[in-house]
């Protein structure tokens, strides 16, 4: 039997259940990545897809080709439409089955239930895997059999559900798996994937030195992660200018790396050493708070666009071109702020405590529409997610599940003297305002002249003045809130 592996959000071998199930199956095995631009605007249900995602797939892809190589197989791509791409390798290589691994965006799903009936329908055999989350979207009810909103009670039930089982290893392919002879594949280069910004900058630069996105390097990251910064998470997890937390984000999100695999390494880790304790369960909540991300989308998929929280719909947003494209460029004025933007534009992340900053800066002081800041996430960010981004700017704007009040309005300077005390983080993403004293880091214009020059800061030339007084802004956020109330 031929079977074809179809690859989506799943760049890897080991604890890949449809790649096991195809090795173990059938004589011979295709992986297939087949790019389909229509399915993948759907499923973000935004414009397009981030340019961030396509500048990690541009070389996610020729990586996975490489692992593969290594076991005498390869990885076919093709672009068009997918149904009509897998009819045509069904046909040239006389495929009897496709199996892939279920993705939980509720579009994919949809499509991929129609995916499998059409194959169906000719004859395929079509299998299916779950193992993106720990537990199926639905998997966690309430009493009374619903969704839940609030994370803490879902913590508490998925502690209780089934112990999830332990990865897979990667299978051994070899060359009896290879057909005779290979299909025809597209190269990933001729896909444009690394189209440069209108402004003629490459833009992605740096945001390809800063990745290595593959398996093995998903897997090096979470090594270093357990060996240095995971048994002071808890406490520093919050801190932007420490390495405090893994970035495994990206990983977890194109697949190279299983929740399954991060469950098993974090929670051995914890039991070789008790004082790890509490770290571990901090983590492991923030790997749940993904789960509940998939749990809330599945159950309200209009949330990507819509607020969870229904009265905010009638909230008075402001349209502001100009002060968007200021927060997306990182010229607030507010260093805090303009640090975790220009972290954003450079490396394609943002410090997790910095992204609720920001967020809070669009929503509350400049009025802007969460979606506004979800958009511009989702081209910039490479770990960009629809059920995790859409939990993120619904937290933040106070309209999602267990949302952050509205009226609790983070105060940038407060925000940044208490989790960057030393200004190390703004210095290293600001540099203008390297030589500024850390008493002033964060409000720069509070700075008398004298200092300010000395530290070769001309406000308004150099660094940008704040574009709000955020007092002022806190009230008008606050009066805003009273009309839907
Ligand atoms: P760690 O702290 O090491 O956590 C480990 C893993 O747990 C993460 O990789 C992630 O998969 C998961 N996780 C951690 N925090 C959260 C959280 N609050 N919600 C859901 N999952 C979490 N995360 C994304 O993966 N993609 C997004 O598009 C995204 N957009 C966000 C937008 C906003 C406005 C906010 C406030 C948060 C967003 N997050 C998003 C959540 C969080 O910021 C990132 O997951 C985290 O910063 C990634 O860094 P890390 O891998 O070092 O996390």
């Amino acid at each position: 039997m031929t079977t074809l592996v179809w690859f989506r959000s799943d760049l890897r071998l080991a604890d890949n259940p449809a790649l096991s199930y195809a090795v173990k199956s059938s004589e011979t095995v295709i992986p297939v990545f087949i790019w389909d631009t229509n399915a993948e605007r759907d499923a973000s249900q935004r414009d397009a897809v981030g340019r961030a995602h396509l500048v990690w797939l541009n070389r996610a892809l020729p990586e996975l080709d490489a692992s593969l190589r290594e076991q005498s197989s390869r990885l076919i791509l093709r672009r068009g439409d997918t149904l009509d791409m897998l009819n045509h390798l069904v046909e040239e290589l006389g495929a009897e089955a496709v199996v892939w691994n279920q993705r939980y965006v509720p579009a994919l799903r949809e499509r991929d239930r129609q995916m499998a009936q059409a194959l169906r329908g000719d004859g395929l055999t079509v299998t299916t895997f779950a193992n993106r989350l720990l537990h199926e979207p639905d998997a966690i009810k309430t009493g009374s059999g619903g969704p839940y909103r609030v994370f803490t009670p879902f913590w508490r039930k998925f502690q209780r559900e089934v112990p999830i089982a332990p990865p897979r290893p990667s299978p051994h392919l070899g060359p009896s798996k290879a057909p005779d002879t290979w299909p025809d594949s597209d190269i990933v280069a001729a896909w444009g994937f690394t189209a440069r910004a209108q402004d003629g900058v490459d833009w992605a630069t740096h945001v390809r030195e800063h990745w290595t996105p593959a398996e093995h390097a998903a897997h090096q990251r979470l090594d270093a992660f357990l060996a240095g910064p995971a048994s002071g998470y808890d406490v520093e997890r919050n801190r932007p200018d420490r390495d405090g937390s893994s970035m495994l984000s990206p990983f977890l999100h194109f697949g190279h790396i299983t929740p399954r695999q991060v469950w098993h390494r974090v929670t051995s880790w914890r039991d070789a050493d008790p004082s790890r304790d509490n770290a571990a369960q901090v983590f492991l909540s923030e790997i749940a708070w993904r789960e509940f991300s998939y749990h809330v989308l599945h159950h309200y998929p209009d949330t990507p666009s819509e607020p969870l929280k229904e009265k905010y719909a009638a909230f008075p947003w402001l349209e502001d071109a100009d002060a968007l494209t200021r927060w997306q460029h990182g010229e607030t004025g507010y260093p805090i702020v303009d640090a975790g933007m220009r972290q954003l534009w450079a490396t394609g992340w943002m410090h997790n405590r910095v992204r609720m900053i920001v967020a809070s800066f669009l929503t509350k002081d400049l009025l802007i529409p969460w979606q506004d800041g979800a958009s511009w996430f989702w081209d910039t960010l490479v770990d960009a997610d629809l059920a995790n981004n859409t939990m993120g700017w619904q937290w933040a704007a106070g309209c999602g599940a267990d949302a952050q009040p509205f009226f609790r309005i983070f105060n940038p300077v407060s925000q940044g003297t208490r989790y960057d005390p030393h200004g190390t983080y703004v210095k290293h993403w600001i540099p203008a305002l390297a030589e500024v004293p850390k008493k002033y880091i964060h409000a720069p214009w509070a700075a008398p002249h004298a200092v300010l020059r000395q530290a070769n800061v001309e406000l308004g030339t150099t660094y940008p003045r704040p574009m709000v007084d955020h007092s002022k802004a806190r009230l008008r956020a606050l009066e805003a809130l009273e009309t839907i109330k």
